[in-house]
């Protein structure tokens, strides 16, 4: 049997001023992975007079209660990518309160959202979050960094002054044994500017935890019965405090897992320590093999370091690698692709590899925001050329998946309008092609042709500093 701990249950609702649902819409067991979700959970729950519950699309009522979503005067979510959005609107159906959404995405581009919730919060929550609570008391719903969806009015991207540690967090367990792992943000942003990437463009630079909150959050975690820890964070090998909190994993008898790093970073000692903490596999993410592509998309991560590196990871006993490569980026041709191929093939001679392809969606306030998506043909051309030179299976993106992220990620306020009307349809490409074509929407044209304008811009405004990246780069 299923059980959590570390929430806040058995509260009488009366005796609060405010009532807040948080939303998150994935399944329970996603829902606990999300360190965004659990962010704003407890970050609400500390603010004097507010209680905060959990809803997840797999539980009627919320997680802690099981009370019904109008028994809440409002509800928050954090989303993290475009296939969220019918999924949200679907969980507030019928819902009387306010709704306030944030996360990347809509950070990115908040106006295809704009026209089904009341605001959307431009950065990161620990900033706008207290400030919007405050003023919902006053009446308003207001703070620096919210659009309200009724008058909108542009913002600057708000960061957080300091990232906040969660010491506690929610703790599934099955049997008495733990089912998720304690998540710990050891840096937030990236130092970076790849040309396709969203965070290296809206998240720059690198921002750091404190050090003692995270030595004070691995303890913690101890105490409350987690077994493994998950290291969250884009840029981590940049981070100075990364190897201490590995280091102090490793003595508290704990395993870690870490997310995709860079090749040209990594050296021998920081492979034992991940063999230390329990690590099986290491995950790096090229994109491409090709030279000419590395330039064009500004990652360059020379093939000869990756070749290093899975000799170093076989020689050190890693079960395998994962290699992250994209398909479909501006100016790719056939044999950039093949190039990728070759790379992965090299790899996979000398260590288990594991490939996952993506496709190339253009984002808004990137170089690329304007790029089209390459058309499904050329994909699976690309796809098949991989699969040929790699000798193996890859785990490629769906061409529709692809399509329909595109569309929410550069849509405007068409796509606003679309969305209201067809979130209750299958989330497939046909679906909302069909329903696109009544509004006289010609998704096809906004997905697969170079646009023109971006009506973003005029929301979302960027810093002097981020100002004169983009003179340079867009
Ligand atoms: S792809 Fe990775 S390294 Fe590049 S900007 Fe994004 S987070 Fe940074």
């Amino acid at each position: 049997m299923i059980e959590e701990r570390g929430g806040f249950y058995d509260r009488d609702p009366r005796h609060y001023d405010l009532r807040v649902a948080v939303l998150y819409p994935s399944p329970y067991l996603v829902s606990v992975n999300s360190l965004g979700h659990q962010l704003l959970y407890y970050s609400l729950n500390e603010i004097e007079g507010v209680m905060a519950e959990r809803f997840v699309l797999d539980f009627k009522g919320s997680v802690e209660s099981g009370r019904d979503l109008n028994e809440f005067d409002v509800a928050v979510a954090t989303l993290h990518f475009e296939g969220q959005y019918p999924l949200l609107l679907k969980m507030i159906e019928g819902f009387k309160g306010q709704v306030i959404v944030g996360g990347p995405a809509v950070t990115a581009n908040p106006i295809p959202i704009m026209g089904s919730v009341d605001a959307v919060g431009v950065g990161d929550s620990e900033e706008i979050i207290p400030k919007v609570i405050s003023s919902m008391t006053e009446g308003e719903l207001s703070s620096p960094g919210l659009i309200n969806s009724r008058d909108p009015s542009p913002t600057e991207l708000i960061r957080a002054k300091k990232l906040k540690v969660l010491k506690r967090q929610i703790l599934v367990t099955k049997s008495g044994k733990p089912l998720n792992p304690f998540l710990i943000e050891v840096s937030r942003g990236c130092n970076w500017a790849c040309k396709f990437c969203l965070i290296g463009w809206h998240w720059h630079p690198l921002q750091e935890a404190d050090p003692w909150e995270l030595k004070e959050a691995l303890y913690s975690a101890k105490d409350q019965g987690f077994k493994e820890v998950y290291v969250i964070g884009s840029d981590i090998m940049e981070a100075k405090s990364l190897k201490k909190v590995l280091e102090l994993v490793r003595e508290l008898d704990m395993k870690a897992s870490v997310p995709s790093l860079r090749a040209d970073l990594i050296d021998e000692d920081f492979l034992d320590l991940l063999i230390s903490v329990g690590e099986k596999r290491v995950t790096v993410a090229p994109e491409t093999g090709s030279s000419r592509m590395k330039i064009l998309i500004s990652k360059p991560i020379d093939n000869d370091d990756i070749l290093w590196l899975a000799e170093a990871v076989k020689d050190k006993g890693f079960s395998s690698m994962k290699l992250y490569f994209m398909v479909g980026l501006p100016n790719e041709r056939d044999e950039d692709v093949l190039e990728s191929a070759k790379l992965a093939s090299k790899v996979n001679e000398l260590i288990k590899t594991k490939v996952t392809v993506s496709i190339f969606v253009p984002k808004a306030g990137t170089p690329f925001e304007l790029e089209p998506l390459a058309r499904p043909e050329v994909v699976a051309r690309r796809g098949k050329i991989f699969e040929k030179e790699f000798r193996g299976k890859i785990n490629l993106m769906h061409p529709g998946r692809a399509y329909l992220q595109t569309v929410f990620s550069v849509g405007s306020w068409e796509i606003a309008n679309l969305l209201k009307r067809a979130y209750k349809r299958p989330y497939n490409k046909g679906a909302y092609q069909k329903e696109a074509k009544k509004l006289g929407i010609n998704l096809d044209s906004l997905v697969y042709e170079k646009r023109e304008e971006a009506p973003w811009r005029d929301l979302v405004l960027v810093s002097p500093s981020q100002r004169v990246r983009r003179e340079i780069n867009f």
